[in-house]
């Protein structure tokens, strides 16, 4: 291999998080990689200041990862094609509604070699379809891509608290540059080959969260949200094996299965803001602005893409908890329904 240059496609909270991470590793292994790790930025003003400037002065994306240090050797970029050229790996962490823009505007400048990795968290719905956001990546960009996923709450990751988190990728020479771009004594990555799998689970694993902040802004107990998670597993895994082919059980109990969906029905944005949705009346996309100053929810995107999905093939009635949550968060459905939809068989409490 030449000395890897790596670029970081995005720079919101988990981007400027995970570039860290990268700065951190390509000091630790100089043979391997370029020292300098540049971020695209998607630019903005801060009090009138340019956000790459500030970061680039300061090294701290002051607006989405506040009070952390990013390392002296991350470099923002405001101009994405500028950020990509000659990069030979490229690590994509926008959310979800934003790939397809970026990804058009890189087309044709990459070189050959170039490889990438995707820590999205969604799927894609079109043309009646649940497309794989690496899949898409290989198909318009003509690289591979791998897939990042797990439990990793951007800001505990920031702070060096320990966590694992798993990486899929079909080709094992590419898992061995990743696991050296990613692997840390605090973040500990376990590598495998299912990407589908992963990236099934890092997309539902958000809905799921929908529905314990749904339970949490109802102020049920512990036994009714540890239901939801479960059942939210159950259907996660059924939807995999149902809609895509070759995806594994043990991925379901990697990092980037039962571990992520824990952390997020417990800690993550979805719980939150799902919260306080049931608490205030307000449509869920208000409450999104004005708790979240410019993070975007994945969860609820991805709730209408699902529910879409299994409309069109009549199936939303053999996932009942993926179909309660929508309901719940764009029809008015009694949020009750969450756990009333659940019952196994319609007796009277
Ligand atoms: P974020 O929620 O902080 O999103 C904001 C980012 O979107 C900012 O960088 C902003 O500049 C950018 N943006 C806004 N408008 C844009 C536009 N029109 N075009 C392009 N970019 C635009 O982002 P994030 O937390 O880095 O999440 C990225 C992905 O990583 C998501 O799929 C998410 O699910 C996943 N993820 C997040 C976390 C976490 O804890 N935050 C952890 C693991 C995975
Ligand atoms: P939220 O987007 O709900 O914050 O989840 C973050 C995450 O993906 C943790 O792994
Ligand atoms: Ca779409």
């Amino acid at each position: 291999f030449p000395k890897q240059k790596v670029t970081i496609i995005g720079s919101g909270n988990w981007g400027s998080s995970i570039a860290r991470v990268c700065a951190q590793n390509t000091i630790r292994h100089p043979d391997l990689f370029e020292r300098e790790v540049r971020m695209w930025v998607f630019e903005e003003k801060i009090d009138g200041k340019n956000l790459t400037d500030i970061i680039n002065e300061k090294h701290e994306n002051v607006k989405y990862l506040p009070g952390i240090n990013l390392g002296e050797n991350v470099v923002a970029i405001p101009d994405v094609v500028e950020a990509a050229k000659g990069a030979n790996v490229l690590v994509f962490v926008l959310p979800h509604q934003f790939v397809y823009k970026v990804c058009e505007s890189l087309r044709g400048v990459l070189d050959k070699d170039c490889r990438a990795i995707s820590l999205i968290k969604g799927l894609d719905y079109k043309n009646n379809n649940l497309l794989i956001f690496s899949e898409e990546i290989e198909k318009i960009l003509g690289i591979n891509c791998a897939a990042l996923s797990g439990a990793n709450i951007a800001s505990e990751v920031a702070e060096e608290q320990f966590g694992e988190t798993t990486i899929a990728c079909r080709d094992p020479k590419d898992g061995e540059i990743f696991y050296k771009l990613f692997h840390t004594g605090y973040f500990d990555v376990n590598v495998i080959g299912d990407w589908r799998g992963l990236q099934v689970c890092g997309a539902l694993k958000n809905v799921v969260a929908l529905g314990a902040g749904i339970c949490d802004g109802l102020h049920y107990g512990n036994n009714t949200k540890s239901a939801v998670i479960r059942r939210g597993l159950l259907e996660m895994r059924k939807f995999g094996k149902t809609f895509f082919g070759g995806v594994h059980t043990e991925t379901y109990f990697e990092s980037c299965g039962v571990a992520d969906l824990i952390t997020t029905c417990a800690g993550g944005r979805n719980r939150k803001v799902a919260a306080a949705f049931i608490k205030s009346g307000k449509s869920i996309d208000e409450i999104e602005k004005e708790m979240l100053n410019g993070q975007k929810l994945q969860g609820t995107t991805t709730s209408q893409e699902v529910y879409h999905f299994l409309s069109a093939r009549n199936m939303t009635q053999e996932f009942p908890l993926m179909t309660a949550i929508y309901r719940v968060i764009y029809e008015h459905a009694p949020p009750e329904s969450i756990a009333l939809d659940l019952r196994t068989r319609n007796v009277k409490v």
